[in-house]
């Protein structure tokens, strides 16, 4: 079907729907590509509602460091984070324990844990400069465009995407169209890219803590009969807190219990080694659910993100993830950025860095799931020999600092 061209505003070489943490990041790591690249988000980074740079706190692994070290950007993001010096995974009621420590690794770190808010301050301004970012602005749909009037046959030729916009007076083309827009995505919908999601019938709690003893950069976690609970080190002597429960559980402790409750049940679930648990700040609630995109690039377009796979933060694996997705696809590029075979490729190369990264997160939501007595006891026999265990511990740090497979050039030093 010929398109009318006249109403087309503008034409990019890469369109990135979606200004939170990937589609940001992505913007920055196209800086200097010769490319001409805008985002569009429809909140205001400052707002309170804004979904990307929220009250959160992310585990960055290293691979993420060194990808916003390579960009220029760890400079504005150290300051806001805390270090990772050592990892306490238990199991709650049946002893078994593991410890990782940076310093048995030789590291200096096993990663840091940043607020998205530090993160989106240090993002935000770094991306409208090296892009052009359309905010507030929504896209409600995209179609390759179909230009056959030259053979009077309509003929997908497949070098542009139209972009329109929820206020209906913008149309924009781009060469490649990056969906970035989170895991409840109407472009990746508007694309016809269908998705596997699974509920894991669990909510995450968030919230920061103040704790009796200090941190000292350890992070813990620990599986309960109710799902996992993770209490990580934050800046100023903080403690960060996902809790997961199941969905209705989780909405009436976060919303309708007193700190006093809130704060016991806390402590009864991890214990006491960080003292007693003094205060609790806000508490927001997350539904967890795994999404998984079919397909990670489809026509002159890429799914990123929360888009592309959405994983429970049992493990702090869904950010680093993306990143190296991103470092990759910045990598993958060429002058035309939406050129099919490339995309191909890079899709392509990005399926066993993410089965990888799902099999380790769901099967440890799986494992620790579960309250059928022999795998009780295997799960804390494995516990104890992973402690005992050098090698194997190094096998689990790979994985979960990011460190397995081929890891980009970007997220290397
Ligand atoms: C409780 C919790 C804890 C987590 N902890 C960790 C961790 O420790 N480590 C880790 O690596 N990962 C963690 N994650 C995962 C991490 O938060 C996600 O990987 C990350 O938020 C994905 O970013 P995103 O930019 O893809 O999507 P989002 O953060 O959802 O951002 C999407 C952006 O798109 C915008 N948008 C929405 N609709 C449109 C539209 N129609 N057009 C244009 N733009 C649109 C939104 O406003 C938003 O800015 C955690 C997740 C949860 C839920």
């Amino acid at each position: 079907m010929p398109v009318d061209h006249g109403a087309i505003e503008a034409s990019y070489d890469v369109l990135i729907a979606g200004g939170g943490l990937v589609g940001a990041s992505l913007a920055m790591a196209l800086r200097g590509s010769g490319l001409h690249v805008a985002v569009v988000e429809p909140v205001p980074p400052k707002a309170d509602q804004q979904p990307s740079f929220d009250d959160r706190h992310t585990a960055l692994a290293p691979t993420s460091r060194r990808f916003f070290q390579n960009l220029g950007l760890w400079d504005a993001i150290e300051p806001g984070v805390a270090p990772i010096r050592r990892i306490h995974v238990s199991d709650r009621g049946h002893g078994g324990f593991t410890r990782l420590s940076a310093e048995e690794e030789g590291l200096p770190a096993l990663g840091h844990v940043a607020p998205n808010r530090v993160l989106g301050a240090a993002l935000r301004p770094a991306m409208e400069a090296a892009a052009t970012v359309l905010c507030p602005a929504r896209i409600i749909d995209s179609q390759p465009l179909y230009d056959g009037a030259e053979s009077g046959e309509a003929r997908l030729t497949g070098r542009r995407v139209r972009v329109a916009f929820e206020d209906g007076e913008r149309l924009l083309t781009t060469r490649l169209l990056v969906v970035a827009d989170g895991m409840r995505s109407a472009t990746r919908d508007a694309l016809g890219v269908e998705t596997d999601d699974r509920d894991y019938g669990q909510s995450a709690i968030i919230a920061n803590l103040r704790t009796e003893r200090p941190h000292a950069g350890v992070a813990f976690e620990r599986f309960t009969p109710d799902g996992p609970l993770a209490l990580l080190p934050a800046p100023d002597d903080a403690v960060s807190l996902v809790w997961t429960l199941p969905h209705d559980e989780a909405r009436e402790v976060a919303g309708e219990w007193s700190d006093g409750a809130f704060l016991a049940r806390l402590q009864q679930a991890f214990g006491w080694r960080l003292g007693r648990l003094e205060a609790v700040g806000q508490r927001h609630v997350y539904p967890l659910i795994a999404v998984t995109a079919e397909r990670f690039a489809t026509e002159r377009a890429v799914i990123l993100g929360n888009a592309a796979h959405a994983l429970h933060p049992v493990a702090g694996q869904g950010l680093n993830l993306a990143l190296r997705d991103v470092a990759a696809l910045a990598e993958a590029l060429g002058a035309d950025p939406g050129e099919p075979s490339r995309l191909e490729a890079y899709a392509r190369s990005r399926r066993s860095d993410y089965r990888r990264t799902f099999t380790f997160t769901d099967g440890l939501v799986r494992l620790f799931s579960n309250e059928f007595l022999p795998l009780v006891a295997a799960r804390n026999i494995g516990l104890t020999a992973l402690d005992l265990f050098p090698p194997a511990r190094r096998l689990l740090l790979k994985q979960a600092t990011g460190a397995a497979g081929d890891v980009p050039a970007l997220c290397r030093d």
